[in-house]
């Protein structure tokens, strides 16, 4: 499948062969690397283990994109290896380099180590390290560069505020979803919260006040008319050009959702696996299997048995392999990804010497465990909140732009990843370059507001947070994105969100579009953004805008998917597959995950949590 389709980018090594984690410890040293497959280069850093430093990994990108930079025509001309064989003088750059990286990491990061009994650590057990959604925690976010900001996004929480239930909605899309498909995701959201409170009331702390306040009120779904009113732009004036929009009214409550949450924290996805408490249960009445019909639990309890210290063949795994299949197809994985896992999975364990009390059915469980860990994990992180903080020291905005189809909350996780990126202390310019879709203007418009009534300038020293950058719809959208990039450096801007028009992954005209706009802008983060609830789809449209962007870009080096938004998390249960397909078939990370519709359903991947919702019965 990686192979058909026909770009060198998308090739996908098994989960064993992937470099999930890109560091590698012998003795007292630390060895880091990075590969540029394009131009077959590895950079390798190598330290002593017990220094911390926190810079290495900007320090190998920047030396890896300078260098690159730099040699980039001799590689194309003579190759890695033409160029090794001459001189290339790269010490200076290097030099450089390293002090600005310890320099930045000295701007970022002025901790100092807390004493154990200081540590929140020291007061927990174990059971309440598991975080709870709602629930506060205590930790200061790393790289929050702005503490006044965080009080001031409180504040502005705070402010007294009415409005229409209309109104009370963050999104302004919602007609276009039918009923009945509705009433399916509420009732999986529902699951979804179900499960967080559940994980909340096992943790050793609970807030009560909190715990009463979350989940369980009834959500108000925007379903069909409920938002018309939002959803009337009669009035709007469409063609200004970089406005502060006025602040408008409305319930912040509803805006933010979770009240407890620490502003400016991006959480981790969490999941309650009660996968755990399933297999003590199958190992407790191993006699008796668990009978629960094309379940895990039913599935390691039918094939347990013991092997002893015998090595395991082929025919041994192959019925636990063909239920893990299906369970991992039945849980949206995408079926050619399951079996090519499936498969590594089979080649790492043919001939491994089991031990005397282990199972086939633990040992290939935990094998598929690490293989899913593994490629949830980036190879790569995305940091983003040091990106931008980078790009403010060279004094220029840092930009990303959004991609994909119709529908799969583009704007809306815009607006989330805005109002994270305000609640950090950075100022942002929501450039529209959705020209096409009736409506998008003014949704942008519309979130804008809301986000200004959250973080007034008041509360900024007088600074607009966030600003629109729209030219009207009909217009060239890589022209209004670079307009829109010039006038927030012009403006002092930190970042730039570029809104695109969504587009099927198969329409070539538009596609060529927005190839156009990425390489004449050069953004710094490219993101697609894919909805959870489809799953070979999802990847289907991942590897078409992949190799689009690859066919229809003018530029000698094409500019590709940095990284995914998955959206609509909290509208599937524990059918997370689609995580497992995209990161598997691009090695791109997931950078956020949306879980709702509310402007703090703004997650990051937790590969642990993922992969216990996918294992779970
Ligand atoms: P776009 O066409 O890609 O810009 O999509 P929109 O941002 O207009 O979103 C389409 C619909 O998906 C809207 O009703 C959003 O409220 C909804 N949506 C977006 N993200 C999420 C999410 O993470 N969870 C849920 N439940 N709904 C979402």
């Amino acid at each position: 499948m990686v192979g058909a389709a026909g770009t060198p980018v998308l090739t996908a090594p098994l989960p064993q062969e992937r470099g999930g984690n890109n560091s590698f410890t012998h003795e007292a040293l630390t060895l880091k690397y990075k590969l540029d497959n394009q131009f077959e280069l590895v950079f390798v850093v190598g330290f002593q283990k017990i220094l911390t430093l926190t810079y290495v990994d900007k320090l190998i990108d920047d030396v890896h994109k300078e260098f690159r930079d730099k040699y980039r025509n001799e590689f194309q001309q003579k190759g890695a290896l033409g160029l090794l064989n001459g001189t290339f003088d790269f010490k200076d750059d290097f030099m450089r380099l390293l002090r600005d990286a310890e320099e930045s990491s000295k701007v970022r990061a002025p901790t100092v180590m807390k004493t154990f009994e200081q540590s929140l650590k020291s007061q927990k057990t174990v059971k309440c390290m598991i975080e709870t959604r709602g629930e506060k925690p205590k930790e200061k976010v790393k790289n929050k560069k702005n503490k006044g900001s965080k009080k001031e996004g409180t504040e502005a929480v705070a402010a007294p505020t009415k409005a229409s239930a209309g109104d009370k909605q963050l999104s302004a899309a919602g007609e276009k979803e039918e009923l009945t498909k509705d009433e399916i995701l509420q009732k999986n959201r529902e699951e979804f919260f179900r499960r967080h409170m559940k994980a909340g009331e096992k943790s050793r702390s609970p807030k009560p006040d909190a715990q009463k306040e979350k989940g369980k009120k009834p959500r108000v779904w925007d379903l069909g008319n409920s938002n018309a009113k939002v959803l009337d732009y009669s009035n709007s004036a469409t063609n200004g050009s970089a406005e502060a929009c006025p602040v408008e009214e409305f319930d912040p409550d509803m805006a933010l959702g979770d009240k407890n949450r620490e502003p400016g924290r991006l959480y981790d996805l969490e999941y309650e696996s009660d996968d755990e408490a399933e297999e003590e249960k199958v190992v407790q009445n191993s006699s008796k299997p668990s009978v629960k019909k094309g379940g895990l639990g039913g599935m390691f309890g039918m094939l347990k048995g013991l092997v002893g210290s015998k090595s395991l063949t082929r025919g041994d795994m192959d019925p636990v392999l063909e239920k893990m299949k299906d369970h991992l197809i039945a849980k949206n994985v995408a079926a050619e990804i399951a079996v090519q896992l499936c498969e590594s999975v089979a080649k790492k364990l043919e001939g491994k010497v089991m031990g005397t009390f282990t199972t086939v059915t633990s040992t290939v469980k935990q094998a598929l465990q690490e293989a899913l860990v593994q490629i949830l994990q980036p190879q790569r992180r995305v940091d983003v909140l040091r990106d931008v903080m980078d790009a403010q020291r060279h004094r220029r905005p840092y930009v990303i732009t959004f991609c994909g189809v119709n529908g799969v909350g583009k704007s809306t996780n815009l607006a989330k990843i805005s109002f994270w990126l305000i609640e950090n202390g950075f100022s942002v310019l929501i450039a529209a370059c959705d020209t096409f879709r009736a409506g998008a203007v003014e949704q942008l418009r519309t979130h804008t507001r809301r986000l200004n009534a959250l973080h007034p300038p008041e509360s900024h020293g007088g600074r607009t947070m966030v600003q629109l950058y729209e030219k009207g719809y009909g217009k060239d959208a890589a022209g209004i994105a670079m307009e829109a990039i010039s006038y927030a450096r012009n403006q002092g801007f930190d970042v730039v969100l570029v809104d695109t028009a969504g587009r099927m992954q198969d329409n070539a005209p538009l596609m060529t579009a927005l190839a156009k706009l990425i390489a004449v802008n050069a953004p710094d983060l490219v993101l697609f953004v894919g909805e959870a609830l489809v799953g070979n789809e999802a990847v289907d449209q991942l590897v078409k805008f992949n190799k689009a962007l690859a066919d229809h870009s003018m530029a000698q080096t094409p500019r590709l998917i940095d990284g995914i938004v998955l959206t609509k998390f909290d509208t599937i249960d524990d059918k997370v597959g689609a995580a497992i397909s995209m990161t598997y078939i691009t090695s791109k990370p997931i950078v956020f995950v949306g879980t709702g519709q509310t402007y703090c359903d703004l997650r990051s991947l937790n590969a642990k949590a993922v992969v216990a919702a996918l294992m779970k019965a």
